[in-house]
């Protein structure tokens, strides 16, 4: 078994959507692979997929190995374990990325276990560099450095495996950006043939239900988030009329979740989304480094908050000091007469 710099990524696909967070990593992957002076390797499985290999390519892949086989339709834990793993074994890659879907969270710790390597969880940031471990009096050139917030987000940890290969993490989604596809790029294509066991099927899926997730807050252009700030639902509702004009999504730190004005699935920050619209509109959000992680990368930020100190408007490119319960409606009747 030789050893490669090379850097793989597991790309999800459902029904031949390839998930945004492979693209994603597909990026990650050409960044890290240029300073190892390697390659970024595709692993795409499915039922029908050839098609997409060539798309995988112009994402950022120099080679994309494809398991296309029934069996492998829909995702099955085991069976996708076996054929990462036996690929491992293969051919030794120096690193593998995977998106911390409920997918990648699934296959990452079965593949780190059979492989026996190290893997971090949901990683926000990836870099490479040296390691000098003092017990054993020796540096470990050109890691991987898996970052990720650590203790309760009030740590931003480095962790790395110097021991084992490949060095595993799986990536939040939505925290690195996509290369935009381009079509004239140029690849190798491998086709694989699985080999299964009995027991990797001892699973068997009968039916399946996609729930399409009821709120869009990554391609939302405009968001406007409401916070600790509003103590009223009847407040919590300008926030949504002005998400509404705008044509945005709602969106909420902990404390408005944790209120109870919006469920879960409206959080942005470090427990939430990451979003980066073209406008974002905190109200009534103090701006703790667990908001800001989700959201300070947005394109323009307006922030409304009676503490002219707030921490929010650190990030903000225009600060409105003042009360929501009075602004937003101002900001409503501005819009709606414009609109006119
Ligand atoms: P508050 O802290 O209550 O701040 C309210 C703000 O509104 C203040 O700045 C105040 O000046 C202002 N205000 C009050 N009244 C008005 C008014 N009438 N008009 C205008 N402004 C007003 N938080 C997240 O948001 N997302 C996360 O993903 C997240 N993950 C976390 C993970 C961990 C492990 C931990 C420990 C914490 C996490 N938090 C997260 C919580 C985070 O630390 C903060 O507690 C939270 O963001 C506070 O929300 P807030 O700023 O909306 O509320």
């Amino acid at each position: 078994m030789t050893e490669n710099r090379d850097v793989w990524v597991f790309i999800e696909q459902t029904d031949g959507q390839i998930a945004e967070v492979s693209l994603e990593l597909l990026a990650k992957a050409g960044e890290l692979a240029e300073i190892l002076e390697s390659q970024v390797w595709g692993l795409l499985f499915g039922h029908h997929v050839d098609g997409l290999a060539e798309e995988i390519i112009h994402f950022g892949a120099d080679r994309v190995l494809v398991a296309d086989h029934p069996e492998l339709a829909m995702y099955r834990t085991l069976p996708y374990c076996r054929i990462v793993v036996n690929l491992i074994e293969k051919h030794n890659p120096d690193i593998f990325l995977i998106g911390a879907t409920p997918v990648g969270r699934d296959l990452a710790p079965r593949v780190a276990s059979s492989a026996q390597v190290g893997l971090t969880a949901d990683c926000t940031d990836l870099q490479i560099g040296d390691y000098q471990s003092r017990k054993e009096k020796k540096i470990y050139k050109d890691l991987l450095y898996q970052i990720r917030p650590a203790f309760g987000g009030n740590i931003i940890a480095t962790i790395v495996n110097p021991q084992t290969k490949p060095q595993m993490a799986t990536v939040r989604e939505g925290v690195m950006q996509a290369n935009r596809p381009d079509d004239t790029r140029k690849g190798e294509i491998e086709r694989i043939e699985p080999a299964f066991e009995p027991g990797d099927f001892a699973l068997k899926v009968l039916s399946r239900e996609l729930r399409q997730p009821s709120v869009r807050l990554k391609d939302a252009p405009v968001i406007v988030a409401g916070g600790g700030g509003v103590d009223d639902p009847k407040d919590f509702q300008l926030i949504e009329e002005l998400a509404h004009i705008l044509g945005g999504e709602v969106g909420a730190s902990r404390a408005a979740v944790d209120a109870g004005f919006v469920s879960r699935e409206h959080q942005i920050g470090q427990t939430g989304a990451t979003v980066r619209p073209r406008l974002y509109i905190a109200a009534g959000i103090s701006g703790a480094i667990q908001h800001r992680s989700g959201m300070d990368d947005s394109n323009k930020i307006i922030a409304i908050n009676t503490d002219p100190d707030a921490p929010i408007f650190q990030v903000a490119h225009y600060k409105i000091v003042g009360d929501l319960g009075e602004v937003l409606p101002l900001l409503i009747q501005a819009l709606r007469e414009k609109a006119r």
